[in-house]
């Protein structure tokens, strides 16, 4: 019988997910290059949340501020946790004392109130561009002809510091919007703005993330793969 305390499972999946990092590190990467795992939280119990901390995670991805208020204060605190579902201005001071980065940042509107409030909490606020690759409708994100413009912009803002970039490419075809977003993030870089850091690039989930480290990914966002497929209330 399964207890409800049982997470072996997730004990299994860490392992397969870590050994398939290390493989595609060795295939397509420089050695010294590495991938930062991140363990996505959403409908997840804390308790699962709690147990792969347990196990090695260092990092949590929230999507939805409120369930994320609903559950922070039951999470062992020695992860780090960044934003990475879209954010409405009006919820940043619920998160701006309780998060290390925003990943998911595509308006100058929230990038604003982020600088402010940061500002008002003395602190500087790391954030990604989350760049909409395969410009679809349903997704959040700058389209990839102005991302370079946007980031830019960003660098102007005395409390935010722009860390990189961020996409959810479509599951049809990953593969030419993964090796899209790397040329994007690439060029970026190339570019060295005042300000501006191109050390992340926060590409890949369940479905894509040997690739996406393939096509250069330094930060990958694991959900259904580490805690199961998700149940949605
Ligand atoms: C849900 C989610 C993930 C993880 O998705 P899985 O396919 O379950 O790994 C990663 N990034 C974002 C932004 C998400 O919303």
């Amino acid at each position: 019988m399964l207890m409800k305390s049982d997470f072996s499972y997730i004990d299994e999946n860490l392992k397969r997910i870590q050994y398939n990092i290390n493989e595609a590190l060795a295939k397509y990467r420089k050695s010294e290059d590495k991938v930062r795992l991140m363990a996505v939280t959403k409908t997840v119990p804390y308790e699962a949340v709690n147990y792969s901390i347990s196990k090695g995670i260092n990092l949590l991805g929230e999507n939805r501020v409120q369930e994320y208020q609903s559950k922070r204060d039951f999470y062992d605190n020695s992860a780090e946790v960044h934003i990475i579902g879209h954010l409405q201005t009006n919820k940043v001071k619920y998160i701006i004392n309780s998060v290390s980065m925003i990943q998911s940042v595509d308006s100058i509107r929230l990038a604003k109130e982020i600088d402010r409030l940061a500002g008002e909490n003395n602190k500087t606020m790391d954030i990604l561009c989350e760049v909409n690759i395969g410009k679809e409708e349903s997704k959040s994100g700058v389209l990839p002809e102005n991302a370079f413009e946007f980031v830019e912009s960003l660098g102007e803002f005395k409390n935010i510091r722009v860390c990189g970039l961020m996409a959810i490419p479509p599951a049809e075809d990953s593969e030419k919007f993964l090796s899209e977003m790397y040329d994007l993030y690439l060029d970026i870089s190339d570019k060295k703005s005042d300000n501006i850091n191109m050390d992340i690039l926060s590409v890949g989930m369940t479905g894509d993330y040997v690739n996406a480290i393939k096509y250069g990914s330094t930060l990958v966002r694991i959900g259904s793969g580490l805690f199961g497929a998700r149940v949605y209330k």
